[in-house]
């Protein structure tokens, strides 16, 4: 080349329409759910028309129909709606991105059906291209004297438009399916998208002459026109294969600020937090958008059932704009209220049902209460803690049932709990015998909920039963007396250490009660939660993760001083050990080895007596 040239590219719509075509939207089974939406809509507007008096003819039975012709390799969405002249094919399909939907809206504000209309994106009809080679539309408008017209695009800008046959109103869009989509001339294929997104759409639908949708869903409905039956009955409708019932619903219904509808249902969840997520169906006017809620809905909230109907959720939009989105964000602290509200009112109302439910519904409490700091306050008042005689308090009740015995020298409230009742029962047993409650916190969230209610209530403190000594745990400044002396401990303490493994245990000595055990096992409370919370969070991984422990020695405990007596070296290392190992079964720590040997050396001792 000689010389400089300089120019521009130019764009013309035949190099965007392809682009258009292919990535309006990534999933391209969404086109079935545009042209019925636009069929509905079709059908809706017309139920407008008639309630303004712009309309007088005959509505007959509005209805959509999907014909699959498979040998023609054709796929028609029929309906009897509205319909178009010819002025209005060459306005709303021939100007892409126009949206006849937004028009409507402005020109019908107010009007109550006319917030129906699910359309307002102006780009829906196009993605009947990602799967189509050639697309006709035949319409007929309801407006007299107009004719019925065809028009008919191959996905390149050029059309025809000409006049057509049609009997009746309405519009029937006649998609040629592309060589490369022919999975779309699937009966099943077919089926499976009507029934994912269409299921609930408010005109009836028609495939293979089966009605597909419940044009009246639970929630659409007013919550005093159903009964507890219906909610359950529309339950089994959402997920038929799940086979245990809900535990109760809240159905939703906001219409200021933002528009919303719902109903949510709380399942049975015992304590498996990943399995449940994702079950909520966002709508958008009945329409399926999808079932990822993530950003819509609180976290902890995402582990309930059911679905959210919302016009003010923008949805095609990406998921981090979503988020940041302040419509969103009020919708999803507006729901975590109401669930805050409906489970204050269930608590009111029937205290021993709920208390029936407890066991079922605390771990979303307790994820709720770490995640969300509005709903930590709310539920204070029907949060329940259940002590190991099977008691339910709320955390005002609780505090005063143990007020007078549980306060430290300090002022502090001090709470007892077991993650495992049986596996604490020596401990249990020893905490009984000083006048305490025992709560009992089980969940894998217990660590972090604990923590928060700690955040939240300054002058409470939380331990795990196994955390040190009890007179340690709840210290109330009592002089305590020692049997022996420091010197006696500082001979006995070698002994004791020698019988186990190097670094393995801490050891100390503390003046606990004669009825107390001779040694006793604990696990600092701040090691072991710190453990659980990286646990959870996948940083750590159970069994791999060393754990500490402790060994308290009893120095009031009678068996010392005979430990002291004993003359003979042997026997005093026998006692000793024996006195670890029963500590560490009564724990559940002895295993293997160490088990084996204390079983033959207990055998010998009932033999040598
Ligand atoms: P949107 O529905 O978002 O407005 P579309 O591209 O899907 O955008 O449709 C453009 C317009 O074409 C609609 O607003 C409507 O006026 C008209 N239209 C599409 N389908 C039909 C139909 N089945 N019956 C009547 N009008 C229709």
């Amino acid at each position: 080349m000689s010389e400089k040239k300089q120019g521009t590219i130019s764009v013309q719509t035949e190099n965007i329409f392809p682009i258009i075509k292919k990535f309006l939207y990534s999933d391209h089974e969404i086109f079935l759910r545009e042209l019925v939406s636009n069929a509905v809509d079709a059908c809706q507007k017309l139920k407008t028309l008639v309630s303004v008096g712009e309309y007088q003819g005959e509505l007959g039975d509005l209805k959509v129909e999907i014909l699959l012709d498979e040998a023609a390799k054709t796929l028609t969405i029929r309906d009897n709606g509205i319909g178009m002249t010819a002025e209005e094919v060459e306005k709303y399909l021939n100007q892409v991105a126009f949206s006849g939907a937004r028009e409507f809206l402005e020109k019908y504000k107010g009007v109550n059906e006319g917030a129906n209309i699910i359309g307002h994106f102006g780009l829906g009809f196009y993605s009947a291209f990602m799967v189509s080679k050639q697309v006709e539309v035949i319409t007929q408008s309801y407006k007299e004297n107009t004719e019925a017209v065809k028009w008919t695009c191959d996905g390149s800008p050029e059309y025809t438009l000409e006049p057509a046959n049609k009997g009746n109103r309405g519009t029937d869009i006649i998609l040629h399916i592309a060589d490369d989509s022919e999975e779309f001339l699937k009966e099943s294929r077919i089926r499976d998208i009507l029934n994912k997104y269409c299921k609930f759409l408010p005109i009836e639908i028609y495939f293979k002459d089966k009605k597909i949708n419940n044009t009246t869903p639970a929630w659409v409905r007013k919550p005093a026109d159903l009964k507890e039956e219906d909610y359950t009955a529309f339950y089994r409708e959402l997920y038929p294969l799940t086979f245990e019932d809900p535990l109760f619903h809240i159905h939703l219904n906001v219409d200021y600020p933002f528009n919303l509808t719902g109903i949510l249902y709380f399942p049975k969840v015992k304590g498996q937090l990943e399995l449940q997520r994702n079950k909520i169906q966002l709508y958008s006017r009945q329409v399926f958008i999808t079932d990822s809620v993530e950003g819509i809905v609180p976290d902890f909230l995402m582990l309930l059932h059911g679905v959210i109907d919302s016009p003010d959720i923008p949805l095609n939009v990406s998921r981090s704009y979503l988020q940041s989105d302040s419509n969103v964000k009020k919708i999803s602290s507006h729901i975590s209220k109401k669930v805050a509200d409906k489970l204050q009112e269930l608590f009111k109302q029937n205290r021993e049902d709920f208390e029936k439910k407890w066991d079922d519904l605390k771990i979303f409490i307790e994820y709720g209460a770490i995640t969300d700091e509005k709903f930590a306050e709310r539920a204070t008042v029907f949060s329940l803690f259940k002590n190991i005689d099977g008691k339910y308090f709320t955390w005002e009740e609780y505090k005063k049932h143990i007020e007078a015995s549980q306060t430290n020298k300090d002022k502090n409230l001090v709470i007892l709990y077991t993650h495992h009742a049986e596996e604490h029962h020596s401990y249990i047993v020893a905490a009984k015998e000083r006048g305490y409650d025992v709560l009992v916190m089980d969940t894998p969230l217990t660590s972090h909920y604990l923590m928060k209610l700690e955040q939240m209530h300054s002058d409470v403190r939380f331990a795990r039963i196994d955390a040190d000594s009890l007179d340690k745990l709840i210290d109330k400044g009592v002089e305590k007396i020692s049997k022996l002396s420091e010197e006696q401990k500082k001979q006995l303490l070698p002994i004791f250490e020698d019988q186990v493994e190097k670094g393995k245990f801490m050891m100390q000595w503390e003046d606990l009660s004669e009825t107390d055990q001779p040694v006793i096992v604990t696990q600092s409370e701040f090691m072991r939660r710190m453990n659980e919370m990286n646990m959870l969070g996948g940083k750590a991984i159970p069994g791999e993760t060393p754990e500490f422990y402790s060994l308290v020695l009893n120095s009031n405990h009678p068996l010392m001083t005979r430990i002291l007596l004993q003359t003979e070296k042997e026997k005093q290392i026998q006692m000793a050990k024996q006195a670890i190992d029963l500590a560490l079964l009564s724990r559940n720590l002895l295993k293997g080895e160490k088990l084996t040997e204390f079983i033959k050396r207990s055998t010998e001792m009932i033999g040598s007596n």
